[in-house]
C-alpha cells in the first residue's frame, strides 16, 4: 500500500418532496459534508427527474467533490414504491408512475442507487441519528400536509405486505367528519395536519368567531400556531384541539405497537412547544384520570425531532453507505 491518500467514498442521501429536494452530502463514517434544499419543478415527470439530477450535481459541486467519489445515493420518495426493483408505483405529486428512478440515476451517475418511502427513510433517520436513548422500539410521526408513522419494533422496520403499515393518518376518529382525500369521512388527518389547521381556521371564520386569523393571508398552519401563540382565544382553541387529537392518536401507537419513544417530524411541528404541549396535555389529562395511563403514557417518551436535521435526508444517506458498505 502506498502512503498516497485514498479518495473516501462518499454517500448522499435525498429527500424528495413535491415542493422541495433536500440533499445530504456524508463520508463513510457519516458526518455531514454538505447539504442543500432546492426547489422541485414537477411541471412533468422528465422536470422532476430533472430536479433531483440537478440538486445532486449541485451539493456535489458546491461542496467540491466530484461525482467519481461518491459510492452511493439513497432516495426518499413520497407515494407508492417498490423498494426492491427501485422504481416509483404511483406519486401523484411528482407526475410519476411506474418510473425508474434508480435505473435512471445509476445510469446517470454511475452508482448504485436505493430508494424507500420518504417516510420510512425519515424514521430510519430518526431511529439512527435522534434517539438519546438508544431504543430498539420508536415511532417517527410526520405531520406536514398529512399525518403517517414510521413505526421501528425490535430494531426493524414495519412495512406490511404492501407498505401501509403505520398509515395512521387514515385511521377514523371522527366519521362524520370532514371528507378526507382517501375518500371517507374524519381521518385523524383530517385534523392533526397543517392542511386540518386550516380547515379549523376557515370553519371558525366561516362560524363568524372573532379572530385574528381572518387577517391572516395567506392563512396556512404557521399562522395559526403564530395567533395562537399571540393568545388569539380562537387560534388556541385550534391547536388544543390538534394535540388532543394527536395525544389520543400516539395512545393508540403505544396501545399498539408498545414502543418507547415517539419523535414528531414534519413541517407542523417546528411551531414547537406551542405544538408539543397540547399534545402533552392531553396526556396529562388522561394520566389523572386512569392508572394504566399513568403507567403507559409517559410524558419523556415523545419529543419533537432535532429541527436541524431532516430525518429524510439522514435516512437515506445511512441507507444507501449501509448497502453498499455491507
Ligand atoms: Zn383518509
Amino acid at each position: 500500500m502506498s502512503h498516497s491518500q485514498t479518495a473516501q467514498p462518499l454517500a448522499i442521501g435525498v429527500d424528495v418532496g413535491g415542493t422541495a429536494i433536500k440533499t445530504l452530502l456524508v463520508d463513510a463514517q457519516l458526518r455531514p459534508l454538505h447539504s442543500l434544499t432546492a426547489a422541485t419543478d414537477t411541471t412533468s415527470s422528465g422536470a422532476t427527474y430533472a430536479s433531483i439530477v440537478q440538486a445532486i450535481e449541485q451539493t456535489l459541486a458546491s461542496a467540491g467533490y466530484a461525482t467519481a467519489q461518491v459510492c452511493a445515493i439513497g432516495l426518499g420518495v413520497p407515494g407508492q414504491n417498490d423498494a426492491q426493483a427501485g422504481i416509483v408505483r404511483l406519486a401523484v405529486n411528482l407526475h410519476w408512475q411506474d418510473f425508474p428512478l434508480t435505473a435512471r440515476l445509476t445510469d446517470h451517475f454511475g452508482v448504485p442507487c436505493f430508494l424507500d418511502k420518504d417516510l420510512y427513510m425519515a424514521t430510519l433517520g430518526a431511529f439512527r441519528f435522534d434517539n438519546p436513548t438508544r431504543t430498539r422500539n420508536l415511532a417517527y410521526v410526520a405531520i406536514g400536509t398529512g399525518l403517517a408513522a414510521g413505526i421501528i419494533l425490535d430494531g426493524a422496520l414495519l412495512r406490511g405486505p404492501h407498505g401501509i403499515a403505520g398509515e395512521l393518518g387514515h385511521v377514523i376518529v371522527e366519521p362524520s367528519g370532514a371528507p378526507c382525500n382517501c375518500g371517507v369521512r374524519g381521518c385523524l388527518e383530517t385534523i392533526v395536519s397543517a392542511t386540518g389547521a386550516v380547515r379549523l381556521a376557515r370553519e371558525a371564520i366561516a362560524r363568524g368567531d372573532v379572530t385574528s386569523l381572518r387577517d391572516r393571508a395567506p392563512l396556512t398552519a404557521r399562522a395559526v400556531y403564530a395567533a395562537a401563540a399571540q393568545g388569539d382565544g380562537v387560534a388556541v382553541a385550534i391547536v388544543d384541539r390538534i394535540g388532543a387529537e394527536l395525544g389520543r392518536a400516539l395512545r393508540t401507537v403505544v396501545m399498539c405497537y408498545d414502543v418507547e419513544e415517539i419523535v414528531l417530524g414534519g413541517g407542523v411541528t417546528q411551531a414547537g412547544e406551542q405544538f408539543l404541549r397540547p399534545v402533552l396535555d392531553e396526556w396529562e389529562r388522561q394520566r389523572r384520570r386512569a392508572a394504566l395511563a399513568r403507567k403507559v403514557l409517559r410524558p419523556e417518551m415523545v419529543r419533537l425531532a432535532d429541527p436541524t436535521r431532516n430525518m429524510g435526508a439522514w435516512g437515506a444517506a445511512a441507507v444507501a453507505l449501509e448497502r453498499v458498505m455491507g
